[in-house]
């Protein structure tokens, strides 16, 4: 198979789609965004590597954070982890207070905004005595993934987030009310925008997800991050809870496990074989990158790799 040509073809193919979509708005740092920039980049388990468009355009990878916090907090506190957090798709936007008020404080999954943050508190309460903070962890947790030690955040998309974070604020509030969360509300909330300020590009994210592929050891140095039946639950969850509640079209259209974040990235796995990322900031109704998701649908059709 010619990855090469597949990715060209794909290129083409999305650039009518451009156009379409919504850079995100709900924060001054990210509504300045070029939404006419288009990248992917796949890396095999072999370490091979393909790319095409902006692959080394660094964004905002928002809530693909997600999957690295999560595989922390599930190596840290494996099944105990879903007394707080749930596992279920939620078919609501990803920062929707409604159902957590009726679900008493315990939101659906890892992977909606209110999951995020119970899975930061989780990972403040167990780095309390670490020299480095939960943040720092999880810094480091993907540096160690993508084998960069360049990867940082963005300073000014962390203070946007801070000063226009309202729902994310209330959704921890709410989570507080309900003895959700062990540590203050202003400690946790930071941790989360910090880590949804880390700054990838496609070639680093798809490098750094492959400990997904290969049951939760990088299939380049062998070493292992977690065991196989937690990568098999990580992947499961981005496979009905990663697109928010437009997470069953993705799986439909793709057929893949994916996460994506409102700064237009999109990570995707095919266990056994490799991770894709792909980014184009411009987004759909769901928050999901417009091109990007059809630019894996493609993927998946041209080259018939999918897990199914
Ligand atoms: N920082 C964003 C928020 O919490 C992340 C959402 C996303 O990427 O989907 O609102």
């Amino acid at each position: 198979m010619n990855i090469d040509a597949v990715l060209k073809d794909i290129y083409t193919q999305v650039q009518p789609l451009l156009a379409q979509g919504k850079v995100a708005d709900y924060i001054p740092a990210l509504a300045n965004i070029d939404a006419s920039t288009f990248g992917m980049a796949v890396t095999l388990n072999t370490g091979e590597f393909f790319g095409v468009g902006d692959y080394q355009n660094a964004f905002s990878i928002q809530s693909i954070s997600k999957v690295f916090s999560f595989t922390l907090a599930l190596r840290a506190y494996r099944q105990d982890l879903y007394q707080r957090v749930g596992r279920e798709p939620s078919g609501d936007p990803f920062n929707s207070l409604v159902q957590l008020e009726y679900e008493a404080g315990i939101p659906r999954n890892p992977f909606i905004n209110a999951g995020a943050i119970v899975v930061c508190d989780s990972l403040i309460t167990h780095y309390a005595n670490n020299q480095l903070n939960a943040f720092e962890q999880t810094l480091s947790f993907i540096r160690a993934c993508c084998h960069d030690d360049s990867i940082n955040f963005d300073q000014s998309v962390f203070e946007s987030e801070m000063q226009y974070g309202y729902l994310n604020i209330a959704l921890a509030n709410l989570m507080k009310s309900f003895n959700n969360l062990d540590n203050d509300v202003d400690q946790v909330i930071k941790n989360y925008f910090q880590q949804c300020a880390v700054e990838m590009n496609c070639q680093q994210l798809s490098r750094a997800m492959l400990y997904l592929a290969d049951h939760g050891s990088d299939p380049i140095t062998g070493r292992e991050f977690i065991n196989g039946s937690q990568a098999k639950r990580i992947n499961s969850l981005m496979l009905t809870c990663g697109h928010y509640d437009a997470s069953g079209d993705f799986a439909f259209r793709v057929g893949l496990p994916g996460k994506s974040g409102v700064g237009g990235g999109i990570v995707a796995v095919i266990p056994g074989k490799m991770a894709i990322a792909v980014y184009s900031p411009a987004l759909n109704k769901s928050g999901n990158s417009l091109a990007g998701t059809k630019a894996l649908e493609l993927f998946t059709t041209m080259t018939g790799l999918s897990i199914f």
